[in-house]
């Protein structure tokens, strides 16, 4: 049925919204409802592909899950009740847990204040962030722009770095093979899948890119484009590579690329959108071998996981371009007042918990395990590798890493695995998770691998 809702009946929908928003709990018929319609709204509303793409993580091959509240810090719940331990971390958004009670509470009083700013006076949570922000990054990072999210974070740079090269005649980008920037039409000249850029061609005239962590290719690259007169203006990269498939570059990459682009007069831009906020083990992945980018890109964790916000940190000589004309670049709603005080907040969290320095033992606890279990199950696991509590494990194919992630889910333990592409599964925990949790988690692992192990015998003997 694809009748277009008149006034009316979007006013039910509304009232009957608003309804579902109030209320805390749910009966087992208002549960079976809510879920019958989400599945509906999907189908006919959302975009009936993400029904197919969910079904890899439920049990019995049903349709996905419908979440319903955050369960305890490190925990989500659905509508059944059920709870989860998050071991996806909605990509690298929940650093600082689910809900924690600091980002809430920070959220909660500025929202009874005024949630959104006037656009004309200045908003002092604003300045305040950009403070804490360039006091936090390495190097000269002085000044930043806030925007609502990782894409905008990244195109915001991109647009920084030409403003600055421009007149001095240098208009090539380079990005890395396998990076992800982002979809929005800049910064998917940076990201490298062919399957989301494909159909958007041509985009943004100017990248290259070279395979990440060869520091060779690289400098090929800028001598070849110094000799055609196509100067590289910066080179965009992740510090590791996270939507890639957690890829670690070799040691001295980083430092490499960093004198490379000074050798040059390129900039460098790291985008550390979801390595940053103590996710690697230091509030930056670029601070493990101190490297100092001119430009900065951070989002996902940022807020907290309760707001979302994005926000480019460049040099002063870099930002300087904006000055004479600060509306040179501009979002409604970047640098938000809720947004501030949950970044806020998520920052101090972060700082007084010690939340990098304890993502760099539990994720070395969990790695440990996870190289553990790939040395006993080499048939089913290639390998496992990550840092701080950016992990992957790698499978030997697609069907093994796919029923992995529906063994882990019927264990409640919320794993990154889908149909498509689930031969590498990510592992990003909140860095709240406590060690028993990540005993959990590996003991969950093992149980999935040994499962799995059973099934092959099965089929093995079945064929014979
Ligand atoms: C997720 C991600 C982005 C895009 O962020 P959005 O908030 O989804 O727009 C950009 N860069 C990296 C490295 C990311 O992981």
């Amino acid at each position: 049925m694809n009748r277009l809702p008149s006034g009316a009946s979007a006013l039910a929908c509304t009232a009957h919204a608003l309804n579902i928003i109030e209320k805390t709990t749910l009966n087992h018929e208002e549960m079976k409802a809510l879920n019958r319609e989400t599945i509906e709204n999907f189908q006919q509303h959302v975009n009936p592909g993400f029904l197919e793409y969910r079904k890899s993580v439920t049990a019995g091959g049903d349709y996905g899950a419908v979440e319903w509240q955050a369960g305890s810090l490190n925990t989500l719940v659905d509508t059944q009740g059920q709870e989860f331990l998050d071991c996806l971390g909605g990509f690298g958004i929940f650093n600082v847990g689910h809900r924690n009670p600091v980002v809430v509470s920070a959220v909660e009083h500025q929202l009874a204040k005024q949630p959104l700013h006037s656009q004309e006076l200045l908003d002092p949570l604003r300045a305040m962030l950009a403070r804490t922000l360039a006091t936090l990054a390495p190097g000269k990072l002085q000044y930043c722009f806030f925007s609502n999210s990782g894409t905008e974070s990244v195109e915001a740079a991109l647009k920084l770095a030409k403003a600055y090269q421009s007149p001095r005649g240098k208009y090539t980008f380079v990005a890395a093979s396998g990076a992800f920037h982002g979809k929005s039409l800049g910064a998917l000249s940076a990201t490298a899948k062919a399957t989301f850029r494909k159909p958007f061609m041509p985009l943004l005239p100017g990248f290259r890119h070279v395979p990440f962590g060869n520091i060779d290719a690289m400098r090929t690259l800028f001598q070849e484009c110094k000799k055609t007169g196509d100067d590289v203006a910066a080179v965009i990269l992740e510090p590791i590579q996270g939507e890639g498939g957690v890829i670690l570059p070799p040691a001295g990459y980083l430092p490499a690329v960093r004198k490379l682009c000074d050798e040059y007069g390129a900039l460098l831009i790291l985008d550390e959108v979801q390595t940053g906020m103590g996710r690697t083990g230091k509030m930056f992945a670029c601070e493990h071998e101190n490297v100092q980018p001119d430009i900065l890109c951070l989002a996902k964790a940022l807020g907290g996981g309760v707001m979302p916000i994005g926000a480019t940190l460049a040099t002063e000589a870099v930002f300087s371009v904006l000055f004479d004309n600060p509306f040179l670049h501009t979002t409604t709603f970047g640098g938000n007042p809720l947004a501030c005080a949950a970044a806020l907040a998520t920052i101090h969290v972060l700082l007084e918990q010690n939340l990098p320095a304890q993502a760099e033992q539990k994720g070395q606890l969990l790695l440990d395990g996870f190289n553990i279990l790939a040395r006993e199950y080499p048939h089913l696991v290639v390998e496992a590798r990550g840092k701080g509590m950016l992990m992957a494990i790698e499978f030997c194919d697609n069907d093994i890493g796919y029923q992995f992630a529906s063994e882990m889910f019927r264990q409640r333990v919320l794993v990154a695995g889908t149909l498509n592409n689930s031969k590498t599964i990510r592992i990003e925990p909140p860095l709240t998770l406590s060690a028993e949790q990540c005993d959990q988690v590996l003991r969950a692992a093992r149980h999935a691998l040994n499962s799995l192990q059973e099934t092959q015998r099965q089929a093995a003997t079945e064929e014979e």
